[in-house]
C-alpha cells in the first residue's frame, strides 16, 4: 500500500488549537482507498496540549523563521523541526504528504509570517515542521488541503504521488536499468508537463555512465519538480498528436481523421482529456504497442479516483 503523511486533524482527528478537526472530504473518502496514511500532528507531538493558545510565526532579518507561543513568548522552533528530525525514517518511506493550510507547523505556504513584536503580517510564510519535510525529502510530493478542491491540482498531486510510488518501489540499490525503465515510462508525462525539463533529463540520463546514489536523489528532485509543472493543454495535445502517429498505419483515413478532430476539440475545451485518451486506450488494445503500453501517461492513477474528467 502506498504511504502518505497526513496532518491528523485531516482526517478528523481532534487535535486542532480548538479541540476540532479539519476533515478533508477528498482524503478520508476517495484517496484513503488507495493510500495507508501516516497521521502526524506535529504540535501534539511536542506536547501541547488540547485546546491550546496560538501560534505565530516571525519573520526575523537573518531571513530564518521561528514559531512562539503568543500568549508566552516561547520559542517552539526547535521543537517542531526535531520533530521531523526523530521521524526521518518514517518520512523517508512516504510517497506523499497532505498538510493543512494557513497553520504556523503545517502550511506548506502563504501562512501569516510577522514582524516580531508587532501586528502586522504577510501571508509569506512556510510552517516549521512543513519547512523540515521540504529540507528532509526534496522530491516527496506534498499539497494543502485547501488546494485540492481544485481539479486540476488534485489530479497534479495524485499524479506525482503515484509516480513517486512507483520510484520509491524500484528494486534497491538502485540499478541503472531499473531507473531507465522507470524513465521510459514517465516519458510522455513529462513531455505534458514540461517540455525542457523532458529534454534536459532524457540528455541526462543519455550521458549517465555509471548510476550513483547522489545523481539518483537529483534525477528524482528533478522528475518531481518537472511533473509539478501542471500540464497545458497545448502540451496535451502535442502529446496526443505525437501518439496518433503510432497509428498512422493501422488507422482507416476516416478514424485517422475522427481522432485527429476529437484532439482538436480537447484542445479547443468542447471535450474532456479523458475523451481522446479513452479512444487511444481502445485503439491500444487493438494494435499493442510496448512503448505506448508502458507509458504511465495512459493511466497515472486508479481511474475510479475520476480525476481526468474535469481537465
Ligand atoms: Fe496538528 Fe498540523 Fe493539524 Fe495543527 S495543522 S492541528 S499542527 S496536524
Amino acid at each position: 500500500m502506498i504511504k502518505v503523511g497526513i496532518s491528523s486533524c485531516l482526517i478528523g482527528h481532534k487535535v486542532r488549537y480548538d479541540g476540532g478537526h479539519k476533515a478533508s472530504d477528498f482524503c478520508q473518502n476517495d484517496l484513503n482507498e488507495f493510500v495507508e496514511y501516516l497521521p502526524l500532528c506535529p504540535e501534539i507531538g511536542i506536547g501541547l496540549p488540547i485546546p491550546r493558545p496560538s501560534i505565530r510565526l516571525e519573520g526575523l532579518e537573518n531571513g530564518t523563521t521561528r514559531a512562539l507561543i503568543t500568549k508566552t513568548g516561547e520559542d517552539i522552533t526547535s521543537k517542531l523541526r526535531d520533530f521531523a528530525d526523530v521521524r526521518k525514517h518514517q518520512l523517508s518511506e512516504l510517497s506523499g504528504y497532505v498538510l493543512c493550510a494557513k497553520s504556523p507547523s503545517c502550511g506548506l505556504e502563504r501562512v501569516r509570517l510577522y514582524t516580531p513584536g508587532e501586528k502586522d503580517n504577510r501571508k509569506a510564510g512556510v510552517g516549521i515542521f512543513a519547512q523540515r519535510l521540504k529540507e528532509l525529502e526534496p522530491a516527496l510530493p506534498m499539497e494543502e488541503d485547501g488546494r485540492l478542491n481544485d481539479p486540476h491540482l488534485r489530479e497534479n498531486f495524485v499524479l506525482r504521488l503515484f509516480v513517486y510510488s512507483e520510484w520509491k518501489a524500484l528494486p534497491q540499490p538502485l540499478k541503472k536499468k531499473g531507473v531507465l525503465a522507470f524513465h521510459t515510462r514517465q516519458k510522455l508525462l513529462l513531455l505534458a508537463h514540461n517540455q525542457p525539463e523532458y529534454r534536459a533529463l532524457g540528455k541526462r540520463l543519455g550521458e549517465l555512465e555509471q548510476l550513483n546514489e547522489s545523481f539518483a536523489q537529483d534525477y528524482i528532485v528533478q522528475v518531481m519538480n518537472a511533473l509539478a509543472k501542471p500540464a497545458s493543454k497545448a502540451n496535451h495535445t502535442n502529446v496526443l498528436q505525437h501518439v496518433q502517429g503510432y497509428f498512422k498505419t493501422n488507422l482507416s483515413t476516416a478514424e485517422r481523421e475522427a481522432l485527429a478532430q476529437l484532439i482538436l476539440e480537447y484542445r479547443a475545451g468542447l471535450e474532456p482529456l479523458s475523451a481522446p485518451l479513452t479512444l487511444f486506450k481502445h485503439y491500444l488494445k487493438l494494435y499493442p504497442k510496448d512503448y505506448l503500453t508502458g507509458q504511465s501517461y495512459f493511466q497515472p492513477y486508479p481511474q475510479s479516483l475520476r480525476l481526468r474528467y474535469g481537465l
